[in-house]
């Protein structure tokens, strides 16, 4: 209550801003891992693994990012700056390439990486659980298919 009245009075200052929009847990990344639970998937929230993905399924090995509108550059709803507009440019680049190499190294683990922008978690939540979904159940047919052609290699040999 008292918090809230104080933020009120004092909005929150540029800093306090940025970190918000950089924090793991607040915003899109929320939203969306609440749709998830919700649809009854569960989830590990940042493992340990290249990237540290928004969330993940280890077991069949799917990382799911979202992507800020602005940090990655979004085409429709990034505007380069007018003031340090080369500053925004390079950091925008920066994060495009540790996004690549994430998905590099991910990649090399034998991992999928899906990535959704903000906009589209704020705009067709649906769409994107319905996505991650059909990407689980399909890593978990493949994986049960893999299981059962061992165990018929094992028996035949
Ligand atoms: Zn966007």
């Amino acid at each position: 209550m008292q918090r809230k009245k104080i933020r009120k009075l004092y909005p929150l200052t540029k800093s306090e801003q940025m970190a918000r929009v950089r924090g793991a847990d607040t915003g899109p990344e929320m939203v969306l891992r609440r749709a998830l639970w919700r649809a009854g998937l569960r989830y590990r929230v940042r493992p340990s693994v290249p990237g540290r993905p928004d969330l993940a399924f280890v077991g069949c090995k799917i990382a799911v990012f979202v992507d800020g509108c602005l940090w990655h550059g979004c085409q429709d709803h990034y505007k380069p700056p007018v003031t340090k507009a080369s500053f925004w440019s390079e950091k925008i680049a920066r994060n495009r390439q540790h996004d690549r190499e994430v998905e590099n190294a991910l990649g090399a683990l034998g991992w999928t990486v899906l990535r959704y922008w903000e906009h589209e978690v704020e705009g067709d939540l649906a769409t994107v659980v319905d996505r991650i979904r059909a990407a689980v159940a399909r890593s978990r047919a493949d994986g049960a298919r893999i299981f059962r052609e061992a165990g018929r290699k094992v028996r035949s040999s």
